[in-house]
């Protein structure tokens, strides 16, 4: 079975100095390589540019310094190239298909890398495909889950030029209020690529969807990828400190379902090992070649061959088709 993964800081973990040409040696602490990804079932992934004003290594200090944060950006952009050249892995500019060797397509998580929003047009041409406004943070486009604020006047314009150019918009990391105004104005499709239920973790952090998010999504048509950070899992968490497992990886998935009233609209956005060690994953699912476990688990949890493969890599590929 070939996996398409919707969340992998591949680049991020390499601007932490990660050697990601090399496989991982110290599994409790990280797990995402070329090699891991090679030796795994995830053949395709969607790679991230991920940046954020503060962050040490993907920083740019202020949402005001445009070229700093397009400098950021474009240095991930610069890595996945040259992986690209070594012919290691390739970067899918259309449609979406799991290919038999390692490709990825290019999302980016934090838009504040966009200077404006006439410089879509030069990010679509290096075949950015999926744009997330905003980190936890928030940028100059939108206020993310740790703030109150919604889509600015620049990011509303910058959501009508990513709709011009076929980008879909991600709405994992948006404030509930940045939500609504992104509802409001697109008619483009909406994805989640890594964001698990609010519902279930029964808890009110913004970085979680809502079911009326959720049934948002599924109503135009969107996906919803399931995030494996413990955290994010774990209803528990706060309370005994202890992994997620993969029982809680199904819950979420389930109750995703039951309010699609499908099952082609859930899959994995896993943001294996970044910005968290493996340590947070749950138990059996450390690691990109344990996606198997997780199969295994909804066949016995009810879903049939169809809806695996949906999960796997169809519910992706429907959307970026
Ligand atoms: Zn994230």
């Amino acid at each position: 079975m070939h996996w398409i993964d919707g969340h992998i800081d591949l680049a991020y973990v390499a601007m932490c100095g990660r050697n990601i040409l090399e496989p991982c040696k110290e599994t409790e602490k990280s797990c995402i390589s070329i090699p891991d990804l090679v030796k795994s079932s995830i053949s395709t992934f969607f790679g991230t540019i991920y940046t954020s004003q503060a962050n040490d290594f993907c920083g740019y200090g202020n949402s005001s310094n445009r070229e700093a944060a397009f400098a950021a950006g474009a240095k991930q952009l610069e890595l996945y190239k040259n992986i690209e050249s070594q012919g290691l892995l390739s970067i899918q500019h259309e449609g979406c298909k799991c290919s038999e060797s390692l490709s990825m397509l290019l999302l980016m998580e934090g838009a504040d890398p966009i200077r404006s929003p006439e410089d879509v047009e030069w990010w679509a041409e290096q075949g950015l495909r999926i744009v997330g406004l905003t980190w936890s943070s928030g940028t100059r486009y939108a206020g993310g889950n740790d703030c109150e604020t919604g889509i600015t006047d620049e990011g509303k314009e910058l959501v009508a030029s990513l709709d011009e150019h076929a980008i879909v918009h991600d709405a994992s990391h948006l404030s509930d209020c940045a939500f609504d105004d992104l509802c409001s104005n697109t008619k483009g499709a909406i994805i989640a690529s890594h964001s698990n239920s609010r519902a279930v973790l029964n808890n009110h952090s913004q970085r979680h969807l809502t079911d009326e998010q959720a049934k948002e999504i599924f109503r135009r048509g969107g996906v919803i990828g399931l995030n494996l950070c413990t955290q994010f899992l774990s209803k528990t968490f706060d309370k005994n400190n202890t992994d997620a497992t993969i029982d809680d990886c199904v819950e979420h998935i389930m109750h995703y379902c039951e309010l699609a009233g499908n099952r082609t609209q859930v899959a994995l956005g896993s943001d294996f090992d970044g910005g968290f060690p493996t340590t947070y994953l749950p138990i059996n699912l450390k690691h990109p070649n344990q996606v198997c476990n997780l199969a295994e688990a909804l066949l016995d949890a009810g879903f049939n061959e169809d809806d695996l493969a949906s999960f796997a890599h169809g519910a992706w590929m429907s959307v970026l088709n």
